[in-house]
């Protein structure tokens, strides 16, 4: 609830304009209710109303993606970008492929970019697009063709000082591929206006693996300070079984957790002797390269458990020390945050965006577990992205150790932030606040530096 008539209102405001956008309201209550007290204390930024300016977004583009499927078929899917906030650099930001994408998904994912990537320090405002095209079962030409007549509108939009997009949800290293290839066609020029790109054109080692790895690493942080523990010896419990599913099951494994659970939009799995790296490798196997489904999994390793997802039987029934979010939005409901607290869950780390239904992360923070907000722990892909960035400004390449151990120094530095502003706001464990308001207070300064 809010605690100031001002919040109340720019929120009721912003609930009359976006309509039924149910993710987009979610995201926008969250981060104002969390930064209020914060604009009290600076009426400066209720002058300027920086807060209603800073929920706004800059500019908001849908467009028509038409293509032709191995059928001869015509479809017909719809495409957006938002261009959500440039003041402290370009635009930056995943696209995502699902059926599930609207203009409320994509300005949720957008609004919170904005912050994620400040958090980083990096120099990178905040963007998302995508679109309701689903990659499941299509074939490689007809994702090709897609790309591509997607690129043919959104390039008009983007650029390497305007806008860089990158991968989310159903877009991996084969759509970045055939989005630069289109680009670089209608443009004629090779530049790095989209980062996740393949290591023998300009990607960066490392990308793949660095929201799961960084994840990990403010998690470990977070474990460290709030509950002076690591993941050595921990159980671990990871949703999804996508690039962040995967990645964090990697890391988490390499810091001496075990990892019991993975899942898809289906069902989940359970190893109850935890996923080892021959076990990892399957999983890559089935899902990065063969592009199917985790209850292969089942058939394919002795000690594998397959079960539907339910409304009652849920991944995250399974239990364990640390859960890790790791699959798409509102997939940690209240029922399963008790259900984690009732089984001696210790820390909720989010990898995916805005995974927790908003009731259950305050439950979980007022429960004084570790619970670590996507825009702070799932930062280290956009700023690894960032790091690309760079490498391909200076037409250098880093190696793996140098990107990693940058991205580990980021997530320290964006754990020490939220911590910071978390304890000044009254609570250590409420890196929820902390982070909206570290995040937010460079920003905010920038647009009020630039003026209107
Ligand atoms: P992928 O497409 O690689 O994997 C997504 C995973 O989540 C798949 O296992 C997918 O299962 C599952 N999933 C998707 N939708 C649903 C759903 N409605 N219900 C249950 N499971 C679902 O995506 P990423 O791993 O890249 O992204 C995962 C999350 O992390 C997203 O929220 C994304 O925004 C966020 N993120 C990703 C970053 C990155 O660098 N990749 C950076 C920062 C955040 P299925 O195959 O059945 O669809």
């Amino acid at each position: 609830m809010f605690k100031t008539e001002y919040a109340a209102k720019v929120y009721a405001d912003l609930e009359k304009k976006n309509p039924g956008e149910k993710e987009f309201l979610q995201a926008a209550r969250e981060i104002t209710e969390s930064l209020e007290g914060y604009i009290e204390k600076n009426p400066k930024l209720k002058e300027q109303k920086i807060l209603e300016r800073f929920l706004e977004p800059e500019r908001f583009v849908q467009f028509k993606v038409v293509w032709v499927d191995d059928k001869g078929q015509f479809q017909v899917n719809r495409g957006y970008r938002v261009q959500y906030n440039s003041a402290i650099g370009p635009y930056k930001g995943g696209l995502r492929l699902h059926p599930s994408v609207n203009a409320s998904i994509i300005k949720f994912l957008g609004l919170e970019q904005v912050l994620k990537n400040s958090l980083t320090t990096l120099p990178m405002g905040g963007g998302k697009g995508g679109s309701d095209f689903d990659p499941k079962g299509k074939s490689d030409n007809e994702v090709m063709r897609f790309c591509q007549s997607f690129m043919t509108e959104l390039y008009r939009h983007i650029g390497p000082d305007t806008d860089v997009p990158a991968g989310d949800i159903g877009v991996g290293g084969r759509e970045i591929g055939y989005l630069f290839g289109q680009y670089k066609r209608i443009r004629d020029e090779f530049t790095g206006v989209l980062t996740g790109k393949g290591l023998t054109y300009g990607g960066s080692l490392a990308r793949t693996q660095a929201t799961g790895y960084g994840l990990c690493y403010y998690a470990e942080e977070a474990l460290k300070t709030l509950k002076n523990t690591s993941f050595a010896g921990k159980t671990v419990v990871i949703s999804g079984s996508g690039n962040v599913a995967i990645y964090a099951c990697e890391k988490a494994t390499q810091l001496g957790a075990k990892v019991v659970a993975l899942s898809d939009s289906n069902g989940y799995v359970v190893v109850k002797d935890g996923i080892t790296k021959e076990i990892l490798d399957v999983v890559k196997q089935i899902k990065e390269v063969e592009r199917g489904r985790i209850k292969e999994l089942a058939s394919r390793v002795k000690g594998v458990e397959y079960y539907e997802t339910t409304e009652k039987d849920r991944i995250w029934n399974t239990k364990c020390d640390i859960a890790l979010p790791c699959a798409t939005q509102n997939e940690l409901l209240m029922k399963d945050a008790e259900t984690l607290v009732k089984n001696g869950c210790i820390a909720v780390c989010e990898g995916a965006n805005m995974p927790t239904e908003l009731e259950a992360a305050k439950y979980l923070i007022a429960n004084k577990i570790v619970f670590t907000p996507a825009k702070a722990s799932n930062a280290g892909g956009v700023a690894t992205s960032g790091l690309e960035m760079s490498q391909n400004s200076e037409r250098l390449s880093w190696t793996f150790e140098e990107v990693d151990s940058k991205l580990h120094d980021i997530m320290v530095n964006i754990f020490n932030a939220s911590y910071k502003e978390a304890k000044e706001a009254g609570n250590p464990f409420d890196l929820l606040t902390g982070a909206n308001i570290a995040g937010f207070k460079k920003v905010a300064d920038a647009m009020i530096a630039q003026g209107i």
